[in-house]
């Protein structure tokens, strides 16, 4: 029997000792910290052994294979350890992907992965296909082999479960875009955070595609410089393309078959350039698997979008309230402010991981006429733009940043969280921003 031990007892620790449970394997799950409660009771049921807040080496080190979460960084010395050792050390996903023959979609990117994978799934769904989703997004991709494999996944992987991939391969792989992000995780060098995001084609084969952001700088140089055996599938909101997908005359159109699809942005329900992109890597990702225009048209049409992704709360006063907690880096609340057609209150701050805030400063000139703080420490953020906005006022709560805005928006205008950080110096994390800030709307 082949020993198999976990490293980390949540969503993707968990669902690879069930499925590896199913395969015969001899299981062992190790946590450092606390195991969720209900992760318990799933180890508990299924007669699991496993152990938390430490890692007994002696059960570690004895591995054939050792699956870690994504959250534990290979740098730590048991990892370390591991690979002296000759244990292969790998993610949730090549583990099992093994045991599926489905038709598997991979979605990464530094933004955007979420909204696409929703509405690939959402597309795919309404087109009758037998989907899964899975991945970053949430539920575990090992569990949903285990219990009823589906003929296809769309999954969503960030560089994490990338970095523990060896032989996994998507028959569509996407790429919506690289930006710096996580580089704490990858020595501070940006180029190994592109590697790690284009481990996502290493192992396609001829007969796979990469579908891409043709407007990415660093995707465009990564694709000159290497090689993949996937057929390239490009998008651009910049230029019209020979192949692939493209806007004209605010039409979406995509050339990749000889039916040439075609839809005007006005009827799609996501709003705002990068859910362009989204929605081209969706709409091409489900022609390639064959879903029917008309299904992918009407999906089109009626996706709800992601929570906490420029989400609509509610109006007040005709002041238009916006969520868009997940905004945790520069890139993406670039895009938000883009979007807004109205002066703007912004609520920004948090945890910065190394932003600059300079790329925003246009964008800011533009539309925002107040900057309330929701973050520990604004220093940054005072001084990036205590030149370019008048009022900028500091707040230590959701409901008081919301209470602030409301006095400072008038009616016609829009107050927008999107916050550029991370939320760990005042929330659990940004869903609970997000809902925190939704609540402090409804009290208003
Ligand atoms: P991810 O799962 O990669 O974090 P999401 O779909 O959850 O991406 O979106 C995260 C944030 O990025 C949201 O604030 C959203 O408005 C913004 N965003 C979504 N798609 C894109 C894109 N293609 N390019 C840039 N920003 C995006």
């Amino acid at each position: 029997m082949k020993r198999l031990v976990i490293l980390g007892g949540g969503e993707s620790g968990v669902g690879t000792a069930i499925l590896g449970k199913k395969k015969g394997y001899d299981i062992f799950v190790s946590d450092k910290g606390k195991i969720a409660k209900k992760y318990k009771e799933v180890l508990l049921n299924n007669k699991i052994e496993f152990e938390e807040n430490n890692h007994t080496e002696s059960k570690i080190l004895n591995a054939d294979v050792v699956m870690k979460s994504p959250g534990i960084p290979d740098k730590v010395d048991l990892i370390q350890k591991l690979k002296k050792n000759s244990i292969s050390v790998i993610s949730e996903i090549e583990f099992a992907a093994q045991f599926t023959d489905a038709t598997i979609v991979g979605i990464t990117g530094s933004n955007g992965k979420t909204t696409t994978t929703l509405l690939t799934y959402h597309i795919l769904k309404n087109a009758n296909f037998n989907v899964g989703v899975a991945g970053n997004i949430g539920d575990s991709f090992a569990q949903q082999v285990a219990e009823q494999d589906f003929d296809n996944y769309v999954l969503e992987l960030s560089s994490f479960q990338l970095d523990g991939i060896q032989d996994f391969a998507p028959h569509i792989a996407v790429i919506t875009n690289i930006t710096p992000d996580h580089l704490d995780r990858y020595e501070y060098d940006f180029n190994n955070y592109i590697a790690s995001k284009f481990r996502i084609t290493k192992n396609q084969k001829t007969t796979d595609y990469l579908i891409y952001d043709a407007d990415d700088e660093a995707i465009n140089n990564w694709l000159k410089k290497n090689k993949t055996k996937a057929k390239l599938i490009p998008f651009s909101i910049e230029r019209e393309l020979e192949f692939g997908a493209f806007i004209r005359k605010n039409n979406i159109i995509i050339n990749i078959n000889k039916d040439i699809f075609n839809m005007p942005l006005s009827t799609l329900t996501i709003k705002g350039k990068h859910n362009t992109k989204n929605a081209m890597a969706a709409t091409m990702t489900a022609q390639l698997l064959k879903a029917r225009r008309q299904v992918i048209k009407e999906s089109l049409e009626d996706f709800e979008g992601a929570e906490h992704r420029l989400e609509q709360v509610a109006k007040v006063k005709g002041v238009e309230y916006i969520n868009d907690s997940k905004a945790t880096n520069i890139n993406a609340t670039f895009y938000a402010l883009e979007c807004m057609d109205k002066t703007t209150v912004w609520i920004v701050g948090g945890v910065d991981k190394g932003n600059d805030y300079n790329d925003l400063l246009p964008l800011v000139r533009e539309k925002v006429k107040a900057i309330v703080c929701l973050g520990v420490d604004n220093e940054k953020i005072k001084n990036t733009f205590g030149n370019v906005v008048d009022i900028i006022v500091e707040t230590v709560g959701a409901e008081e940043a919301v209470k602030v805005s409301h006095k400072l928006a008038e009616r016609g205008e829009t107050v927008l969280l999107s916050p550029a950080c991370a939320s760990f110096d005042l929330f659990k994390n940004y869903e609970d921003r997000g809902i925190q800030f939704k609540n402090a709307v409804k009290n208003l």
